[in-house]
């Protein structure tokens, strides 16, 4: 893959934690997570969404604590699945310090509606002994009511973080991530790249409640891709109203779009135009469903003619470039045959196939 030479984004170099067993920040490839939409205390349930995200490519997984039952789920669930399990605690830091004895690997703390500083502090104090990381989870929806009611959304999320952080760090603890997110992607970006020189700590980044999948894709990939391209993002989770696979996927579009992670194939296709002379559409749609069968990073060209065509498809690791009724596949920059063009499905898939092997 990538046999042109292509810019690189320089990361900003954060603090690594870990989070059960994935490290977060530093150098660490940057993170895919999701959250579970299942019901918590539905142990089956959740832990079968939860494989299935693990299929997917999911490595980190958050889960809603509503309730005391459900902080209790937790032991069971965390036995049942593979990938680092994170608490999601608002309202009451009971169940916090409940989801801490279920042997969760983090959890997120939203400090607008978490409690008192000395709440807090019992939260923080049980997870240091225990070596477990937080996240102080801002939400531009949730702030806490105090944080200075007559500044911009971003300068507010940004003052709640670090007053959060301090606290933190006052009961000298150290694990900690931050997120600050908003639906509004302009206050988003600006609120991360306050923190970022603020803080030495990873940030996990998203768009909060960006929508369906149609608009909320567009929505998380311009934010998230900003700031991604900015350096800024250790770990990303893209907020769908979908199934959470949906999510999984769109994240490591997102970082394969930046070149910032391999994961599975990557489907170059031209956008067609008054010269493409074959249903290119349909070739496209059929090698995309055939492709995500495949988890082994190859990258293919699908090209409607001979203008951009055989550059694109011999930049890809295999490619088509079709002409009225027939194609060229090229492998490896090579043109390897011709044919006709109810084979080019066919065709490119074997090559695909080979290649892959
Ligand atoms: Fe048109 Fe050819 Fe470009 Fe496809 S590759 S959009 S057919 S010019």
């Amino acid at each position: 893959m990538n046999k042109r030479l292509y810019n690189k984004i320089h990361r900003r170099i954060s603090k690594q934690i870990k989070i059960g067993s994935v490290k977060i920040g530093g150098n660490a490839p940057i993170v895919v997570q999701s959250m579970t939409n299942t019901d918590t205390r539905d142990v089956m349930s959740t832990i079968r969404q939860i494989k299935e995200l693990e299929q997917y490519g999911c490595e980190l997984i958050r889960v809603a604590v509503p309730d005391m039952e459900a902080a209790h789920a937790l032991q069971k669930i965390k036995k049942g699945i593979r990938i680092p399990l994170v608490a999601d605690i608002h309202f009451d830091y009971r169940l916090a310090l409940a989801s801490l004895e279920s042997g969760v690997d983090g959890f997120r703390l939203n400090p607008g509606n978490i409690g008192d500083r000395e709440q807090i502090k019992q939260v923080v104090l049980a997870a240091k002994e225990r070596a477990v990381p937080i996240r102080i989870g801002l939400n531009a929806g949730s702030l806490p009511k105090l944080t200075g009611a007559n500044k911009p959304v971003a300068q507010r999320m940004v003052a709640a973080a670090l007053e959060q952080v301090q606290l933190l760090e006052s009961l000298d603890f150290d694990l900690i991530k931050v997120s600050l997110k908003a639906f509004d992607v302009p206050t988003t970006v600006t609120a991360y790249q306050a923190i970022a020189v603020k803080i030495p700590y990873p940030l996990h980044i998203g768009i909060t409640e960006a929508g369906t999948p149609r608009t909320g894709i567009i929505r998380s990939s311009v934010g998230i891709g900003a700031l991604l391209y900015l350096g800024i993002g250790d770990t990303i989770r893209v907020s769908l109203t979908a199934d959470p696979r949906e999510e999984v996927i769109a994240g490591y579009e997102i970082l394969k779009s930046l070149n910032l992670r391999q994961h599975g194939p990557v489907l170059v296709s031209c956008p067609t135009c008054g010269r493409t002379e074959v249903d290119l559409v349909k070739l496209a749609l059929q090698v995309e469903t055939a492709l995500q069968k495949i988890d082994k990073p190859v990258k293919v060209a699908v090209m409607g003619c001979v203008v951009n065509g055989p550059g694109e498809a011999a930049d890809a690791d295999v490619g088509i470039a079709c002409g009225k009724g027939k194609g060229v596949i090229f492998r490896n920059g090579k043109k390897i045959r011709v044919v006709e063009e109810e084979d080019f499905f066919e065709a490119l898939m074997t090559e695909v196939g080979n290649y892959v092997e």
